[in-house]
């Protein structure tokens, strides 16, 4: 089944969610983004779609240090580049168009949706620009910016070790500082997404990695820029030992990277030593965010393919009907798990844009007051749009192949495709666990708890605001219960011991996304143009409300009980 752009959808969340027309937009219109919508959703429909299927059949392959990408990829991702595509968000100084990220989010939605595992490539790569046009000497920024912002070169993450995935302290890869102000990297790091491949002329790795002289733990971490082929034109001295057999994204090159053989890969610093996780935590918030849009993408595509099966497949008949079988989408049930499909993914679309927009607003609003607790907000947000997004992402896919019967667990059809490469998103880029932590942890206290009260304030106002447009409607009361619960649960978790906050992060991380998603929502279906618009949102709501909202509220009053009847259990 071909991909459709959901333009219009899009559209209206970066109008409604994404703020776009307010004053940090005054020099990006609504036009503007409606062009760019339409011919990018037009190139990821055309020329990236075709390519989901035969990378998943037929995946990266390697061989002696090489790692060939399937059958397209290469060509694709030439003219993907060469159309301007990598360039949307780049620093205009070195050769981007510094658009906003709503718009980035826009397009990265777009990109994911039409085959994720050749999108995580510019994904990586947009990574490792932001860390150095934030961090890096200008002499570093002069020579790599200007090719990893035009796509003729990649960018990787070099984070995780076999002794080292969500916790950093212990990593092991090790820098020598060199006479010539360069370091000399020596290490192996594993899963490391397009460590090598053969779309881009030079791969530019960033490398955490460890002096001899730095302090133990995550304070001793330094981040290095180390590319693959070095400016005098030799390869440097690093080589990708092999690549992983994967659940999904079979068409990315999953790599493990050996890095010093022949007595260290040069590399230059990012930043100070010893300040590498610092630098790190510049990029987290939109590498997080646009994994939480991978989410959005891939919900969105297995959403399509499963409408498109319903509509087609008859069996049964459905209650009213006369005539023969009927199709599969007229059945209350398989109806049901359409709208939890199409209602989860507009709300993670909604979250990701809403934060998104946090993250515009704290780098061009014009006062420096307003771009803080902007900032802020945008990091309240950003472990909501990562998990939320990455889970239901997973759900969607996994609904989908529901809504196919036993076809759906056949690969012709490609929603188990969908559901397989969904499944890495809550665990990559920091997994969920790890989000939901920080949420609990840190974000919920950010500007003394003012964020989160500001978020949960607009969502009330969200709520009466529909009110007045729509009438009285079941929704109201909902939402209410989930904000009265999410309050309650907020307060009893701020005076908890710690052990009882991390057992309850997960599902409170939930609630509030949930509650918050469907403020977004509904306030989209106030603003939506048309008549027709505007109800069928309204409709997605008030099913959102009856269904996801409620048990955004139960998971609320169950979380401390659950987090303590966790505590007095012993697991061996
Ligand atoms: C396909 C793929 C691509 C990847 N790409 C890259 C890449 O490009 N660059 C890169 O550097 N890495 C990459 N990774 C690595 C990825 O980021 C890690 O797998 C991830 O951070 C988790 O680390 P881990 O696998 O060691 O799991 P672990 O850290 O061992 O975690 C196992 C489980 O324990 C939980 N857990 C761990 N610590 C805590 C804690 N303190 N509190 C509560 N729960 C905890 C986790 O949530 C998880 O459920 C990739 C991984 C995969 C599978």
């Amino acid at each position: 089944m071909t991909y459709q752009p959901p333009v219009s959808a899009i559209l209206l969340a970066m109008r409604t969610a994404g703020r776009l027309g307010s004053d940090i937009y005054q020099d990006f219109s609504a036009a503007d983004a409606e062009a760019i919508l339409g011919e990018a959703g037009k190139f990821a429909a055309e020329q990236i779609a075709p390519l989901n299927r035969v990378g998943d059949k037929e995946g990266a392959r390697y061989s002696d240090g090489k790692v060939t990408t399937p059958t397209g990829w290469k060509e694709v991702y030439r003219s993907w580049s060469e159309a301007g595509w990598n360039s949307l968000a780049g620093p205009a100084d070195y050769g981007g168009q510094e658009l906003p990220m709503i718009m980035a989010v826009a397009c990265t939605e777009f990109w994911n949706a039409a085959c994720i595992a050749f999108a995580v490539c510019p994904l990586l790569t947009a990574g490792a620009i932001e860390a150095i046009a934030a961090h890096a000497s200008p002499a570093l920024k002069e020579r790599y910016l200007p090719h990893l912002i035009s796509g003729v070169w990649t960018g990787t993450m070099n984070l995780t070790e076999p002794q080292s995935g969500s916790d950093l302290s212990g990593l092991r890869c090790k820098a020598e500082r060199g006479s010539d102000g360069t370091y000399r990297i020596t290490g192996t790091k594993i899963y490391i997404t397009y460590g090598e491949h053969d779309c881009s002329e030079n791969i530019v790795h960033l490398v955490l990695a460890r002096l001899s002289d730095a302090p133990a733990g995550t304070r001793g971490i330094s981040l290095f820029l180390v590319p693959k082929i070095l400016p005098d034109g030799t390869r440097n001295d690093l080589r990708c030992h092999s690549i992983e057999h994967k659940f999904g994204i079979h068409g990315s090159p999953t790599c493990t990277m050996i890095y010093g053989d022949r007595g260290g890969a040069t590399g230059w610093l990012i930043g100070e030593e010893n300040r590498g996780l610092n630098c790190m935590f510049t990029m987290m918030n939109n590498a997080r965010l646009l994994v939480g849009v991978q989410g959005v993408g891939v919900a969105e595509r297995a959403t399509q393919a499963a409408f498109a099966y319903a509509r087609e497949r008859r069996q049964g008949k459905a209650p009213g009907s006369n005539d023969g079988q009927s199709r599969i989408i007229e059945h209350p049930d398989v109806k049901r798990m359409l709208l939890e499909m199409r209602t989860k993914t507009a709300a993670a679309r909604m979250l990701c844009m809403a934060t998104a927009s946090a993250i515009d607003e704290s780098l061009r609003a014009s006062n420096e007051q307003q771009r803080r607790k902007a900032l802020a907000r945008a990091s309240l947000l950003t472990p909501l749009a990562k998990s939320y997004s990455t889970d239901i992402a997973v759900e969607v896919a996994s609904t989908g192949v529901q809504v196919h019967g036993g076809m759906g667990y056949f690969e012709e059809t490609g929603a188990a495709q969908y559901y397989r490469d969904a499944r890495i998103l809550p665990i990559y880029e920091g997994t969920n666990g790890i989000q939901a932590i920080d949420l609990v942890m840190r974000k919920l206290q950010l500007e003394n708890g003012e964020t989160l009260t500001l978020e949960l304030e607009h969502c009330e106002e969200s709520i009466a605001r529909a009110e007045k447009e729509f009438g009285p409607s079941p929704f109201r009361a909902v939402m209410s219960r989930s904000l009265a619960a999410f309050r309650a649960c907020a307060a009893a978790l701020s005076s908890a011991e710690p052990t009882l906050s991390l057992a309850a992060a997960n599902p409170f991380l939930r609630a509030l996304a949930t509650t918050l998603a469907s403020g977004y929502v509904m306030n989209a279906a106030c603003e939506a143009h048309e008549a027709s618009e505007k109800q069928q949102i309204f409709t997605y709501a008030n099913f959102f409300a009856a269904t996801e909202v409620a048990l955004a509220a139960a998971q609320c009053e169950t979380a401390i009980a659950c987090a303590t009847a966790i505590k007095s259990v012993k697991l061996d």
